[in-house]
């Protein structure tokens, strides 16, 4: 079955403006909808009008299709639509998407503030042991001058008339199930419902200023990365004396040279000698509390990892601390000088890995007979 080209679909010439597009499928989709149209074939019908007006109604989609068609190597961009779905969207849907939202609040009711969202990035060791420190975040504020109002100090707002204050205007329509009203912003007030004749001068009428703000915040000892701070009441201010809105402080955490963290438990390397691991050694090693000296016990393997109990990070919620684990990785000599090199020779002559434990030895002897060539 082949695809009906899209302009056919909508009744529009390919150079039809956006305007006649919508228009058209604005009919069809009234006249399709599957809630109001029960014929068997609406709901396809719909759809493809749908998934037309999908491509059409986007420059870029319908300059890729224009070039290439249904079938062209840019068509799987377009997204899965045509694949079968029965998502037509509610019948709102499509008030919603020419009218730009159903009925709106009432303008001059109280409303909080925006929340406000700030990235605080930390090192690695502020996030481990918290701080108090401040932040300047941009946010808008009522303008001191007009309190918020608008207007010029001394002249008052006055309720807009094309609306009568409601910020809104209907309009209706008859269709052919009925009559339909349909809410739009009003563009005399701009949907505040309120007109400004002499406006402030600090704001220019809007009543909101944008300031820098400084703000104390407690960083608690143990946040990890992606995890957030609110500050209640430190958002947006209000709008026709609402709440302020919250502040959210998201927490990133910059890598550490050494040490990595997964959760409460903070992880880290570290670097033996052949010599260090075969015959056993104590040595300082790293913490965020400060050095611990650790016992490698002689025979230590690569890839051993020892625990060190209550040396990662403290829990956010003070359950605790968790543990820093250090991983062996042993080094392989890479520059020896010709004695070295003899050494290690000798030391191979003299029985080498035979001097590895009886399980290790076996595994040596599995992996050279599994590896020998027949
Ligand atoms: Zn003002
Ligand atoms: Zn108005």
């Amino acid at each position: 079955m082949s695809k009906r080209d899209y302009y056919d679909v909508l009744g529009v010439s390919k150079d039809a403006s956006k305007e006649e597009i919508k228009k058209s499928y604005r009919k069809l989709a009234r006249k399709y909808h599957p809630d109001v149209n029960k014929e068997p074939d609406a709901a396809d019908k719909f759809k493809e009008a749908k998934e037309a007006y999908e491509v059409l109604s986007d420059e870029q989609k319908r300059a890729q299709y224009d070039q290439f068609g249904h079938s062209g190597p840019q068509s799987q961009g377009f997204g899965g639509f045509g694949g079968g779905g029965q998502d037509f969207g509610g019948f709102g849907d499509i008030f919603d998407m020419f009218f730009g939202g159903g009925a709106r609040r009432d303008p001059n009711a109280p409303q909080q503030g925006a929340d406000l969202q700030y990235t605080i990035v930390l090192d690695f060791e502020e996030a481990i042991f918290g701080k108090e420190t401040d932040i300047r975040i941009p946010k808008e504020e009522n303008c001191e001058t007009c309190h918020g109002s608008g207007a010029k100090p001394g002249t008052k707002t006055k309720s807009c008339s094309h609306c009568n204050g409601s910020g809104q205007l209907n309009t209706e329509q008859n269709t052919p199930f009925g009559r339909v009203v349909n809410k739009r912003v009003c563009h005399h007030c701009q949907g505040s419902g309120k007109i400004i004749p002499e406006k402030c001068s600090t704001c220019g009428g809007s009543g909101r200023v944008k300031k820098h703000r400084k703000i104390n915040i407690n960083i608690p000892a143990g946040i990890d990365e992606g995890q957030q701070i609110r500050v209640a009441g430190k958002g947006e201010a209000g709008i026709n004396g609402g709440p302020p809105g919250d502040l959210y402080v998201v927490v990133q955490i910059r890598p550490h040279e050494f040490f990595t963290r997964e959760g409460d438990h903070i992880f880290c390397e570290l670097p033996l000698t052949f010599a260090q691991a075969a015959l056993g050694d104590e040595i300082e090693v790293p913490t965020v509390h400060g050095k611990v000296m650790l016992k490698i016990p002689a025979g230590t393997q690569t890839g051993k990892t020892f625990r060190l109990k209550g040396k990662g990070a403290p829990n956010v919620r003070g359950y605790g601390h968790g543990d820093q684990h250090i991983k062996v990785k042993i080094i392989t000599p890479t520059k020896l000088n010709d004695r070295q090199k003899e050494l290690i020779r000798e030391f191979n002559k003299l029985g080498g890995h035979d001097a590895t434990d009886e399980q290790d030895d076996s595994l040596f002897q599995r992996f050279k007979k599994a590896f020998k060539s027949e």
